[in-house]
């Protein structure tokens, strides 16, 4: 190719075999460098992008969670369901797809539908969507929170809601439970421990004290109180078994349920704190005010 040249030469130089080679394989190191870093973005962001590409196939799979608030008289239903994306590959996912909730009452209706679509087209936009527990469950209602069943408190009926997305999403493997340390186990099973013992000690010694004395005899041989109802030990079988039994219900890591003196933990917002050793101790998360 012919080019005219307007200006002076002020120097030259011959493009050599080599040259070429030369920016050739710049070139291709730069094509390299360009590739490994768009990798590396990839694989930090790692975010699962849905759109419009994503039809919602004709079934999804879900779970219904039933929802009982002293706030309302019937029960809400929330419904959410997932699309598994990769189906049958070892990229195999479950994400939330869309959420519902229905209920008798229909008071609420206007917000509750208002937010479980914003919900849902959330949920279809993808990537990291745990936000949105964060976000509910730090929802105040400003006349007053309540206590669900097992003691945990709830500040609003969104933080609920909250709670339950929370729960769907670690069953489907989006949000981790931290793990807790085996030590940290061990010390809520020694405290729960020992404050069943403690507890059985005090009833059995509240049953000496009403006892006859050939029933002290007996109970001194087995100091133990057991749920046996037979003979003198208990003057009211009804009264005492049954307490007990409510009072210390503290085995059990699901479901656990605590004495019904226990006060709330503002560490874990259970009402799981009893005193021991006068000191306040959280037999849900170990919390001690003694350290
Ligand atoms: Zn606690």
């Amino acid at each position: 190719m012919a080019v005219k040249i307007d200006k002076k030469i002020k120097g030259y130089s011959v493009v050599t075999p080599e040259d070429k080679a030369k920016q050739a394989e710049a070139a291709k190191a730069e094509a390299v460098r360009r590739e490994a870093a768009e990798a590396a973005e990839a694989q930090a962001s790692n975010v699962i992008q849905m759109h419009e590409r994503i039809e919602r196939p004709e079934t999804l799979i879900g779970s219904t969670y039933k929802l009982k608030t002293p706030l309302f008289e019937h029960a809400l239903y929330v419904t959410i369901n997932d699309i598994v994306l990769n189906a049958g590959s070892e990229h195999e996912q479950r994400r939330p797809f869309e959420i519902f909730i229905n209920s008798k009452n229909m008071d609420h209706f206007q917000w509750i539908v208002a937010l479980t679509r914003i919900m849902s087209a959330v949920f279809r936009k993808g990537g990291d969507v745990t936000f949105l527990v964060e976000e509910m469950k730090a929802v105040f209602d400003p006349r007053g929170g309540y206590f669900k069943a097992g003691g945990v408190y709830m500040p609003s009926l969104v933080a609920e809601l909250g709670s339950i997305v929370e729960d769907h999403l670690k069953a489907i493997g989006m949000i981790k439970d931290p793990e807790l340390s085996d030590a940290q186990r061990a010390l809520i099973a020694e405290k729960r421990a020992a404050y069943a013992a403690l507890d059985s000690k005090k009833n059995s010694e509240i049953s000496l004290a009403g006892a006859t004395p050939a029933a002290v005899a007996t109970t001194s041989e087995a100091p133990v109180v057991t749920d046996d109802r037979s003979g003198e030990l208990f003057p009211e079988p009804k009264v005492r078994p049954d307490r007990r039994e409510e009072d210390v219900e503290v085995t059990g890591d699901g479901g656990v349920s605590f004495p019904p003196s226990a006060t709330m933990c503002h560490k874990c917002n259970t009402k799981a704190l009893v005193i021991m050793d006068g000191c306040a101790t959280c037999l849900n998360c170990g919390y001690s005010k003694c350290g």
